[in-house]
């Protein structure tokens, strides 16, 4: 697990230029302040171009309430823009140092399908996705399981935290980390957390909220990437209020914040699956950010938790009251952020996938059907090329270890 030694201030004046800034010149004035010398300046920006070349709208809801959308990207999930920005920098590294990779990466669904869109048939790259068999959306599936040449998709026995057990494995191997040159490109690579703090900064120039107002950001959370990055943006100096931090019936990180005590647990299924995460990966970034004092972590984030059916019947009324189609991780977004909103707040949520991902559940809720945008409707094609595995350590080092399998 990677973190900043060190994280930087940006000054007033930069919080101040931010209106009239587009987000690929956010990116690179945000993300070079970490870069050092690893990247020269016109790498860095052709990155951060290529990486923003898709809208990141904020739209106003309600009075006060406003919606940042993150499924503009080819993907149709925030995701695209953490692996967009790492398949930047490992293009980069195969061409400049002739190197060759083999990105591991254990997925609850959004991950495994913007990792392939980003890496799909990139030279010197291979892909390992691994997911919970049965425990994500048909469509999700399907986005995830259907690529072929470097992409290989492994249909996992067991829960998401089997597969990301698997992933820490493997990396923990020394004989897998030489043969293979491993890479994560699950959110404990820093590549990837780093550049989800720019639609923070992002939203706040948009919406420009008044100064004497507070300002609250609701994160639907998992993993905690999500809200990490927003995190930094915050100690960067973007002068958010508070955070709300969404979540599921895997409540492990609301249950701390009122608790005081952090008790990982195994996962359980809900409509919301890529939160369905029962130890929270980059939590323990969050607790190092506030040198795990419990007092300051509680007055910053605010806990939220919608069960199955809270969350459908979020959907429907947000439906009914504002025209909106949620998907169900947005909708505990929404619902966390009018949940923690008082008097004069201004509050944005994060929608953080295309409802049409979701859209058995989106019609379940709403009773209409979700127009299926063509990228989906392209990456949907084509036959299920998933291998079934065992959540077996052993197993899984040999089928990475024989030739031919992965090259
Ligand atoms: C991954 C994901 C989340 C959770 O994000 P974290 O960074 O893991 O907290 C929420 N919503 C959707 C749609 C996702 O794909």
């Amino acid at each position: 697990m990677y973190f900043p030694t060190k994280i930087p201030s940006l000054t007033g004046d930069f919080i101040t230029r931010l209106p009239q800034m587009e987000a690929a010149d956010i990116a690179y004035n945000v993300l070079s302040v970490f870069a050092g010398d690893d990247l020269q300046a016109e790498e860095l920006q052709d990155i951060c171009r290529e990486v923003f070349s898709f809208p990141l709208p904020v739209k106003q809801l309600a009075d006060k309430l406003h919606v940042l959308e993150l499924f503009h990207g080819p993907s149709l999930s925030f995701k695209d823009v953490g692996t967009r920005f790492l398949a930047g920098l490992l293009k980069l590294y195969v061409h400049k140092y002739n190197r060759r990779f083999t990105v591991l990466v254990a997925t609850s669904g959004d991950t495994g399908s913007a990792v392939a869109a980003a890496l799909h048939n990139m030279p010197g790259i291979q892909v390992v996705l691994l997911y919970p068999k049965g425990k994500v959306s048909q469509i999700q599936e399907k986005t995830l399981s259907t690529f072929d040449g470097n992409v290989h998709a492994l249909e996992i026995e067991g829960t998401f935290d089997d597969c990301q057990r698997l992933v820490k494995s493997a990396f923990n191997d020394e004989e897998l980390r030489e043969k293979l040159a491993l890479t994560s490109a699950n959110s404990i690579n820093i590549a990837r957390f780093l550049p989800q703090s720019i639609y923070y900064f992002k939203a706040w120039a948009d919406l420009q909220p008044a100064p004497h107002k507070r300002l609250c950001m609701a994160v639907p959370s998992g993993n905690y990437g999500n809200l990490t990055g927003g995190l930094i943006a915050a100690r960067m100096g973007l002068p958010v209020h508070f955070f709300v931090a969404g979540s599921n019936s895997n409540k492990v990180v609301p249950d701390y914040l009122e608790s005081g005590t952090y008790t990982p647990r195994t996962s359980v299924r809900t409509l919301s699956n890529a939160m369905d995460v029962g130890a929270p990966s980059n939590f323990i970034r969050i607790r190092e950010m506030f040198g795990d004092d419990h007092a300051q972590i509680k007055k910053y984030i605010k806990g939220f938790t919608a069960t199955d059916d809270q969350t459908l019947q979020t959907m429907q009324e947000a439906y009914n009251d504002t025209g909106y189609i949620l998907d169900p991780h947005g909708a505990i977004g929404y619902a966390a952020c009018r949940h923690h909103m008082q008097g004069a707040d201004q509050g944005i949520f994060l929608e953080t996938a295309h409802p049409a991902k979701f859209s058995d559940t989106v019609e379940q809720a709403i009773g209409q059907e979700v127009p299926i945008p063509e990228r989906l409707r392209h990456m949907i094609e084509g036959p299920k090329r998933a291998i079934s595995f065992p959540a077996d350590f052993a197993e899984f080092k040999n089928w990475l270890l024989q030739a031919g399998n992965i090259r």
